[in-house]
Protein backbone atom coordinates (compact mmCIF):
# COMPACT_ATOMS: atom_id res chain seq x y z
CA UNK A 1 0.00 0.00 0.00
CA UNK A 2 1.41 3.60 -0.99
CA UNK A 3 1.33 4.72 2.74
CA UNK A 4 3.18 7.94 1.83
CA UNK A 5 0.50 9.06 -0.45
CA UNK A 6 -2.11 8.48 1.51
CA UNK A 7 -1.03 10.45 4.20
CA UNK A 8 0.04 13.26 2.31
CA UNK A 9 -3.30 13.51 1.45
CA UNK A 10 -4.47 13.28 4.44
CA UNK A 11 -1.71 16.30 5.62
CA UNK A 12 -3.05 18.15 2.89
CA UNK A 13 -6.52 17.89 3.78
CA UNK A 14 -5.90 18.81 7.75
CA UNK A 15 -3.40 21.91 6.98
CA UNK A 16 -5.50 23.48 4.37
CA UNK A 17 -8.77 21.73 3.51
CA UNK A 18 -11.17 20.48 6.96
CA UNK A 19 -9.69 18.77 9.64
CA UNK A 20 -13.11 17.46 10.55
CA UNK A 21 -13.03 16.18 7.16
CA UNK A 22 -9.53 14.33 7.32
CA UNK A 23 -10.75 12.63 10.47
CA UNK A 24 -13.74 11.33 8.25
CA UNK A 25 -11.77 10.30 5.48
CA UNK A 26 -9.84 8.66 8.41
CA UNK A 27 -13.00 7.31 9.94
CA UNK A 28 -13.08 5.28 6.53
CA UNK A 29 -10.12 3.94 6.55
CA UNK A 30 -7.67 6.68 4.59
CA UNK A 31 -8.05 5.29 1.53
CA UNK A 32 -7.74 7.91 -1.20
CA UNK A 33 -10.17 7.26 -4.58
CA UNK A 34 -8.39 7.97 -8.16
CA UNK A 35 -10.49 6.35 -10.71
CA UNK A 36 -13.58 6.07 -11.00
CA UNK A 37 -15.97 4.05 -14.26
CA UNK A 38 -19.34 2.59 -14.38
CA UNK A 39 -20.38 1.44 -11.29
CA UNK A 40 -17.34 1.12 -9.66
CA UNK A 41 -14.37 3.50 -7.85
CA UNK A 42 -11.11 2.19 -8.10
CA UNK A 43 -8.76 3.75 -4.34
CA UNK A 44 -5.34 4.34 -4.41
CA UNK A 45 -4.06 0.55 -2.70
CA UNK A 46 -5.97 -0.96 -5.24
CA UNK A 47 -9.31 -1.28 -3.82
CA UNK A 48 -12.35 -1.67 -5.83
CA UNK A 49 -15.86 0.07 -4.53
CA UNK A 50 -19.25 -0.30 -6.14
CA UNK A 51 -20.32 3.17 -5.89
CA UNK A 52 -23.88 3.30 -4.40
CA UNK A 53 -23.21 6.52 -2.51
CA UNK A 54 -22.43 9.97 -4.65
CA UNK A 55 -25.09 11.81 -3.07
CA UNK A 56 -27.26 10.30 -6.50
CA UNK A 57 -25.13 11.94 -8.52
CA UNK A 58 -24.30 8.84 -10.47
CA UNK A 59 -27.31 7.77 -12.32
CA UNK A 60 -25.35 7.11 -15.18
CA UNK A 61 -22.17 5.90 -13.55
CA UNK A 62 -18.91 7.24 -13.60
CA UNK A 63 -17.75 8.38 -17.05
CA UNK A 64 -20.34 7.37 -19.32
CA UNK A 65 -19.21 6.94 -22.76
CA UNK A 66 -22.04 8.79 -23.87
CA UNK A 67 -21.42 11.74 -21.73
CA UNK A 68 -17.66 11.75 -22.08
CA UNK A 69 -17.58 11.97 -25.60
CA UNK A 70 -19.88 15.17 -25.67
CA UNK A 71 -17.73 16.66 -23.04
CA UNK A 72 -14.69 15.60 -24.55
CA UNK A 73 -15.42 17.05 -28.25
CA UNK A 74 -16.53 20.23 -25.95
CA UNK A 75 -13.57 20.58 -24.63
CA UNK A 76 -11.24 20.20 -28.01
CA UNK A 77 -13.73 22.80 -29.26
CA UNK A 78 -14.58 25.91 -26.86
CA UNK A 79 -15.32 24.74 -22.77
CA UNK A 80 -16.15 27.80 -21.50
CA UNK A 81 -18.12 30.61 -23.70
CA UNK A 82 -17.75 34.62 -23.91
CA UNK A 83 -21.29 35.70 -23.22
CA UNK A 84 -21.57 38.12 -25.37
CA UNK A 85 -21.60 35.98 -28.25
CA UNK A 86 -24.52 33.90 -28.69
CA UNK A 87 -23.44 29.99 -28.49
CA UNK A 88 -25.05 26.61 -29.78
CA UNK A 89 -24.63 24.34 -26.90
CA UNK A 90 -27.03 26.46 -24.13
CA UNK A 91 -29.73 26.68 -26.38
CA UNK A 92 -29.13 22.77 -27.15
CA UNK A 93 -28.88 21.77 -23.35
CA UNK A 94 -32.20 23.61 -22.76
CA UNK A 95 -34.40 22.02 -25.95
CA UNK A 96 -32.65 18.82 -25.08
CA UNK A 97 -33.62 19.16 -20.95
CA UNK A 98 -37.26 20.88 -21.61
CA UNK A 99 -37.86 18.46 -24.54
CA UNK A 100 -37.99 15.94 -21.49
CA UNK A 101 -39.94 18.18 -19.21
CA UNK A 102 -42.91 18.10 -17.83
CA UNK A 103 -45.40 19.92 -20.38
CA UNK A 104 -45.32 23.64 -20.19
CA UNK A 105 -41.79 23.93 -19.14
CA UNK A 106 -39.94 25.43 -21.53
CA UNK A 107 -37.22 28.07 -19.61
CA UNK A 108 -34.13 26.92 -18.72
CA UNK A 109 -31.77 29.00 -16.72
CA UNK A 110 -28.66 27.21 -15.85
CA UNK A 111 -26.56 27.33 -13.04
CA UNK A 112 -23.36 24.43 -11.48
CA UNK A 113 -24.67 23.24 -8.27
CA UNK A 114 -28.36 22.51 -6.58
CA UNK A 115 -28.28 25.27 -4.13
CA UNK A 116 -27.70 27.82 -7.12
CA UNK A 117 -30.52 26.46 -8.86
CA UNK A 118 -32.57 26.93 -5.64
CA UNK A 119 -31.16 30.54 -5.20
CA UNK A 120 -32.59 31.58 -8.77
CA UNK A 121 -35.66 29.64 -7.81
CA UNK A 122 -36.56 32.21 -4.70
CA UNK A 123 -35.55 35.15 -6.80
CA UNK A 124 -37.54 34.14 -9.29
CA UNK A 125 -40.60 34.00 -6.73
CA UNK A 126 -39.94 37.23 -5.20
CA UNK A 127 -40.00 38.65 -8.68
CA UNK A 128 -43.00 37.42 -9.25
CA UNK A 129 -44.70 38.89 -6.45
CA UNK A 130 -44.22 36.13 -3.74
CA UNK A 131 -42.49 36.98 -1.02
CA UNK A 132 -43.59 34.89 1.43
CA UNK A 133 -41.88 30.80 1.31
CA UNK A 134 -43.09 27.98 2.86
CA UNK A 135 -40.67 25.22 2.83
CA UNK A 136 -40.71 21.62 4.52
CA UNK A 137 -40.05 20.15 8.04
CA UNK A 138 -36.60 18.34 7.00
CA UNK A 139 -36.67 19.33 3.61
CA UNK A 140 -33.20 20.07 2.41
CA UNK A 141 -32.51 22.42 -0.37
CA UNK A 142 -28.64 23.40 -0.05
CA UNK A 143 -26.48 25.44 1.88
CA UNK A 144 -26.27 29.37 0.68
CA UNK A 145 -28.21 31.62 2.64
CA UNK A 146 -31.23 31.63 0.36
CA UNK A 147 -31.63 28.05 0.10
CA UNK A 148 -30.75 26.99 4.11
CA UNK A 149 -33.41 29.30 4.76
CA UNK A 150 -35.81 27.38 3.16
CA UNK A 151 -33.94 23.66 3.97
CA UNK A 152 -35.77 22.36 7.09
CA UNK A 153 -33.04 21.86 9.52
CA UNK A 154 -32.14 23.89 12.51
CA UNK A 155 -28.71 22.32 13.08
CA UNK A 156 -27.51 23.90 9.89
CA UNK A 157 -29.43 26.98 10.18
CA UNK A 158 -28.42 28.10 13.42
CA UNK A 159 -25.14 29.50 13.00
CA UNK A 160 -25.81 30.99 10.50
CA UNK A 161 -28.72 33.55 11.52
CA UNK A 162 -30.33 35.52 10.74
CA UNK A 163 -31.42 34.48 7.09
CA UNK A 164 -34.17 34.88 5.11
CA UNK A 165 -37.30 36.44 6.69
CA UNK A 166 -40.75 35.52 5.48
CA UNK A 167 -39.68 31.66 5.32
CA UNK A 168 -41.93 28.91 7.47
CA UNK A 169 -41.49 25.39 7.03
CA UNK A 170 -44.87 22.80 7.49
CA UNK A 171 -44.77 19.12 8.16
CA UNK A 172 -43.98 17.14 4.99
CA UNK A 173 -46.91 15.24 3.56
CA UNK A 174 -49.50 17.02 5.51
CA UNK A 175 -51.50 18.67 3.01
CA UNK A 176 -53.92 20.02 5.70
CA UNK A 177 -51.12 21.56 7.31
CA UNK A 178 -49.86 23.42 3.92
CA UNK A 179 -53.46 24.75 3.15
CA UNK A 180 -53.69 26.53 6.68
CA UNK A 181 -50.60 27.93 6.45
CA UNK A 182 -51.29 29.76 2.84
CA UNK A 183 -54.53 30.93 4.33
CA UNK A 184 -52.50 33.02 6.27
CA UNK A 185 -51.33 34.52 3.83
CA UNK A 186 -52.80 36.79 1.06
CA UNK A 187 -53.66 35.56 -2.82
CA UNK A 188 -50.36 35.49 -4.86
CA UNK A 189 -48.06 35.71 -2.48
CA UNK A 190 -46.60 32.36 -1.37
CA UNK A 191 -44.01 30.47 -3.15
CA UNK A 192 -43.96 26.58 -1.73
CA UNK A 193 -40.83 24.49 -2.12
CA UNK A 194 -41.86 20.81 -2.08
CA UNK A 195 -39.27 17.99 -3.24
CA UNK A 196 -41.40 14.99 -4.23
CA UNK A 197 -39.59 12.40 -2.10
CA UNK A 198 -37.47 13.97 0.47
CA UNK A 199 -33.80 12.52 0.19
CA UNK A 200 -31.49 13.94 2.97
CA UNK A 201 -34.68 14.17 5.86
CA UNK A 202 -33.94 10.43 5.57
CA UNK A 203 -35.84 9.23 2.12
CA UNK A 204 -39.33 10.30 2.94
CA UNK A 205 -42.20 9.04 0.56
CA UNK A 206 -45.33 11.14 1.17
CA UNK A 207 -48.43 9.48 0.80
CA UNK A 208 -50.23 9.23 -2.48
CA UNK A 209 -51.94 11.83 -3.81
CA UNK A 210 -50.20 14.28 -1.50
CA UNK A 211 -48.35 15.92 -4.71
CA UNK A 212 -51.55 16.73 -6.45
CA UNK A 213 -53.14 17.92 -3.48
CA UNK A 214 -50.02 20.78 -2.89
CA UNK A 215 -50.13 21.53 -6.43
CA UNK A 216 -54.21 22.04 -6.00
CA UNK A 217 -53.38 24.10 -3.10
CA UNK A 218 -50.76 26.33 -4.48
CA UNK A 219 -53.65 26.85 -7.88
CA UNK A 220 -56.23 27.79 -5.76
CA UNK A 221 -53.77 30.33 -3.43
CA UNK A 222 -52.04 31.57 -6.36
CA UNK A 223 -48.94 30.28 -4.89
CA UNK A 224 -45.92 29.35 -7.18
CA UNK A 225 -45.18 25.73 -6.93
CA UNK A 226 -41.13 25.22 -7.09
CA UNK A 227 -40.38 21.57 -7.14
CA UNK A 228 -37.18 20.65 -5.85
CA UNK A 229 -35.91 17.55 -8.34
CA UNK A 230 -32.13 18.34 -7.96
CA UNK A 231 -31.88 14.27 -5.84
CA UNK A 232 -35.36 12.53 -7.45
CA UNK A 233 -35.09 14.02 -11.06
CA UNK A 234 -33.94 12.27 -13.91
CA UNK A 235 -34.71 8.69 -13.48
CA UNK A 236 -33.33 8.41 -9.82
CA UNK A 237 -37.02 7.47 -8.68
CA UNK A 238 -38.00 5.03 -11.65
CA UNK A 239 -40.03 7.50 -13.24
CA UNK A 240 -37.94 10.74 -15.24
CA UNK A 241 -39.13 13.37 -12.81
CA UNK A 242 -40.78 13.21 -9.29
CA UNK A 243 -43.52 15.24 -10.64
CA UNK A 244 -44.73 12.10 -13.19
CA UNK A 245 -45.63 9.94 -10.07
CA UNK A 246 -48.46 12.30 -9.35
CA UNK A 247 -49.21 13.69 -13.18
CA UNK A 248 -48.43 16.92 -11.69
CA UNK A 249 -46.55 20.10 -13.76
CA UNK A 250 -45.29 22.56 -11.32
CA UNK A 251 -44.38 26.71 -11.87
CA UNK A 252 -40.75 25.94 -11.35
CA UNK A 253 -38.54 22.27 -11.46
CA UNK A 254 -35.03 22.35 -9.98
CA UNK A 255 -32.54 19.75 -11.60
CA UNK A 256 -29.12 19.30 -10.64
CA UNK A 257 -26.82 16.49 -9.31
CA UNK A 258 -27.19 13.93 -12.52
CA UNK A 259 -27.76 16.57 -15.01
CA UNK A 260 -23.76 16.95 -15.49
CA UNK A 261 -23.64 13.07 -16.08
CA UNK A 262 -21.17 12.97 -13.04
CA UNK A 263 -18.64 14.53 -15.44
CA UNK A 264 -19.25 18.36 -14.38
CA UNK A 265 -21.88 19.96 -11.95
CA UNK A 266 -24.62 22.06 -13.94
CA UNK A 267 -27.97 22.34 -12.47
CA UNK A 268 -30.91 23.91 -13.92
CA UNK A 269 -34.05 25.86 -13.10
CA UNK A 270 -36.64 24.80 -15.57
CA UNK A 271 -40.02 27.06 -15.31
CA UNK A 272 -43.49 27.88 -17.39
CA UNK A 273 -42.74 31.00 -19.81
CA UNK A 274 -45.26 32.89 -17.11
CA UNK A 275 -43.35 32.19 -14.23
CA UNK A 276 -40.02 32.82 -16.36
CA UNK A 277 -41.48 36.28 -17.16
CA UNK A 278 -38.96 38.34 -14.63
CA UNK A 279 -35.47 36.38 -16.09
CA UNK A 280 -37.05 36.77 -19.65
CA UNK A 281 -37.30 40.90 -20.03
CA UNK A 282 -34.12 41.30 -18.28
CA UNK A 283 -31.40 38.72 -18.76
CA UNK A 284 -28.97 40.48 -16.31
CA UNK A 285 -31.49 40.64 -13.54
CA UNK A 286 -29.63 36.95 -11.96
CA UNK A 287 -26.58 35.71 -14.05
CA UNK A 288 -23.66 34.05 -13.04
CA UNK A 289 -20.31 33.49 -14.90
CA UNK A 290 -20.51 29.87 -15.59
CA UNK A 291 -24.50 29.81 -16.52
CA UNK A 292 -24.73 27.67 -19.51
CA UNK A 293 -21.20 27.06 -19.79
CA UNK A 294 -20.61 25.05 -23.23
CA UNK A 295 -18.93 22.39 -21.37
CA UNK A 296 -21.45 21.65 -18.83
CA UNK A 297 -24.33 22.17 -21.57
CA UNK A 298 -22.19 19.24 -23.84
CA UNK A 299 -22.16 17.16 -20.20
CA UNK A 300 -25.99 17.77 -20.26
CA UNK A 301 -26.96 16.46 -23.65
CA UNK A 302 -24.58 13.87 -22.97
CA UNK A 303 -26.21 12.84 -19.77
CA UNK A 304 -29.77 13.29 -21.13
CA UNK A 305 -28.85 10.82 -24.43
CA UNK A 306 -27.40 8.21 -22.03
CA UNK A 307 -30.19 8.05 -20.11
CA UNK A 308 -32.20 7.68 -22.95
CA UNK A 309 -31.13 5.39 -24.80
CA UNK A 310 -29.99 3.04 -21.98
CA UNK A 311 -32.96 3.34 -20.94
CA UNK A 312 -31.65 4.36 -17.23
CA UNK A 313 -35.35 5.57 -16.40
CA UNK A 314 -36.79 1.71 -16.41
CA UNK A 315 -33.79 0.08 -15.12
CA UNK A 316 -33.58 2.55 -12.29
CA UNK A 317 -37.38 1.31 -12.11
CA UNK A 318 -36.87 -2.73 -12.25
CA UNK A 319 -33.26 -2.58 -9.95
CA UNK A 320 -34.93 -0.44 -7.77
CA UNK A 321 -37.98 -3.14 -7.03
CA UNK A 322 -35.41 -5.88 -6.78
CA UNK A 323 -33.09 -4.34 -4.30
CA UNK A 324 -36.31 -3.07 -2.17
CA UNK A 325 -37.81 -6.19 -2.07
CA UNK A 326 -34.13 -8.64 -1.43
CA UNK A 327 -33.08 -5.73 1.41
CA UNK A 328 -36.26 -5.88 2.90
CA UNK A 329 -35.78 -9.92 3.08
CA UNK A 330 -32.15 -9.29 4.62
CA UNK A 331 -33.15 -7.22 6.96
CA UNK A 332 -35.97 -8.77 8.50
CA UNK A 333 -33.83 -11.79 8.69
CA UNK A 334 -30.66 -10.15 10.15
CA UNK A 335 -32.08 -7.20 12.36
CA UNK A 336 -34.90 -7.86 12.91
CA UNK A 337 -36.69 -4.88 15.11
CA UNK A 338 -33.59 -3.14 14.72
CA UNK A 339 -34.75 -1.76 11.57
CA UNK A 340 -37.34 0.84 12.02
CA UNK A 341 -38.59 1.07 7.74
CA UNK A 342 -37.24 0.86 4.59
CA UNK A 343 -38.12 3.37 2.24
CA UNK A 344 -38.10 4.37 -1.18
CA UNK A 345 -38.78 4.90 -4.78
CA UNK A 346 -36.46 3.49 -7.93
CA UNK A 347 -33.11 3.76 -6.73
CA UNK A 348 -33.35 5.87 -4.04
CA UNK A 349 -33.66 4.02 -0.79
CA UNK A 350 -33.62 4.48 2.32
CA UNK A 351 -32.88 2.23 5.67
CA UNK A 352 -34.08 3.28 8.59
CA UNK A 353 -32.75 1.97 11.93
CA UNK A 354 -33.97 1.91 15.30
CA UNK A 355 -31.17 2.50 17.11
CA UNK A 356 -28.82 5.40 17.36
CA UNK A 357 -25.19 5.06 16.05
CA UNK A 358 -26.21 1.81 13.90
CA UNK A 359 -26.41 3.78 10.49
CA UNK A 360 -23.09 5.14 10.76
CA UNK A 361 -21.75 1.36 11.59
CA UNK A 362 -23.72 -0.07 8.79
CA UNK A 363 -22.33 2.69 6.52
CA UNK A 364 -18.29 1.42 8.06
CA UNK A 365 -19.16 -2.23 7.62
CA UNK A 366 -20.41 -1.23 3.83
CA UNK A 367 -17.41 0.05 2.73
CA UNK A 368 -15.51 -2.55 4.51
CA UNK A 369 -17.34 -5.23 2.10
CA UNK A 370 -16.94 -3.08 -0.56
CA UNK A 371 -20.05 -0.77 -1.14
CA UNK A 372 -20.25 2.89 -0.70
CA UNK A 373 -23.15 4.39 0.60
CA UNK A 374 -24.63 8.06 1.63
CA UNK A 375 -25.49 9.15 5.40
CA UNK A 376 -28.13 11.38 5.13
CA UNK A 377 -27.61 15.12 6.00
CA UNK A 378 -30.73 15.53 7.99
CA UNK A 379 -31.45 12.51 9.33
CA UNK A 380 -28.79 10.28 11.35
CA UNK A 381 -30.37 7.24 11.94
CA UNK A 382 -31.11 6.58 7.73
CA UNK A 383 -28.50 5.07 5.61
CA UNK A 384 -28.99 6.18 1.98
CA UNK A 385 -28.54 4.03 -1.40
CA UNK A 386 -28.18 5.43 -4.50
CA UNK A 387 -26.89 3.28 -6.93
CA UNK A 388 -26.15 3.94 -10.54
CA UNK A 389 -29.01 2.44 -12.86
CA UNK A 390 -26.10 0.76 -14.85
CA UNK A 391 -25.75 -1.93 -11.99
CA UNK A 392 -25.90 -5.47 -14.13
CA UNK A 393 -26.28 -9.02 -12.71
CA UNK A 394 -23.27 -9.39 -10.99
CA UNK A 395 -22.73 -6.16 -9.56
CA UNK A 396 -26.71 -6.31 -7.58
CA UNK A 397 -25.29 -9.69 -6.31
CA UNK A 398 -22.37 -7.82 -5.28
CA UNK A 399 -24.26 -5.48 -3.63
CA UNK A 400 -26.50 -7.75 -1.94
CA UNK A 401 -23.42 -9.98 -0.69
CA UNK A 402 -21.85 -7.32 0.59
CA UNK A 403 -24.69 -5.72 2.33
CA UNK A 404 -25.21 -9.15 3.58
CA UNK A 405 -21.87 -8.94 5.22
CA UNK A 406 -22.06 -5.84 6.38
CA UNK A 407 -24.99 -7.02 8.39
CA UNK A 408 -24.09 -9.85 9.74
CA UNK A 409 -21.13 -7.99 10.96
CA UNK A 410 -23.00 -6.16 13.42
CA UNK A 411 -24.72 -8.74 14.70
N1 LIG B 1 -31.93 20.20 -3.37
C1 LIG B 1 -31.98 18.90 -3.04
C2 LIG B 1 -33.29 18.20 -3.06
C3 LIG B 1 -30.81 18.22 -2.69
O1 LIG B 1 -30.87 16.93 -2.34
C4 LIG B 1 -29.60 18.93 -2.69
C5 LIG B 1 -28.35 18.26 -2.31
O2 LIG B 1 -28.32 17.19 -1.75
C6 LIG B 1 -29.60 20.29 -3.03
C7 LIG B 1 -30.79 20.89 -3.38
C8 LIG B 1 -28.32 21.09 -3.02
O3 LIG B 1 -27.51 20.69 -4.06
P1 LIG B 1 -25.94 21.05 -4.03
O4 LIG B 1 -25.35 20.23 -2.91
O5 LIG B 1 -25.45 20.64 -5.40
O6 LIG B 1 -25.84 22.50 -3.80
Amino acid sequence: MDVSTRDLTLVRYRRHLSGGRASLGEMFGGDVEVHASGAWVRTRTGRELLNCGGYGVFITGARHPRVLAEVHAQLDRNPVATRLLLEPQAGLAAEALTALSPPGLDRVHFACSGTEAVEAALKLARANGRRHVVGMVNGYHGKTLGALSVTGKPLFQRPFQPLLPDVSHVPFGDHVALADELTRHGHGTVCVVVEPVQGEAGVVVPPSGYLRRVAELCRRHGALLVLDEVQTGLGRLGTWWGADREGVVPDVLLVGKALGGGVVPVSALVATDEAFAPFDRDPFIHTSTFSGYPLGMAAVRGALAAIEEDDLVGRADRLGRLLFDELGRLLHDLFGDRVAALRGAGLLIGVELAVDGLAGELLLELMAAGVIANHSLNSDRVLRLTPPAVLDDREVQFLLDAFERAARALL
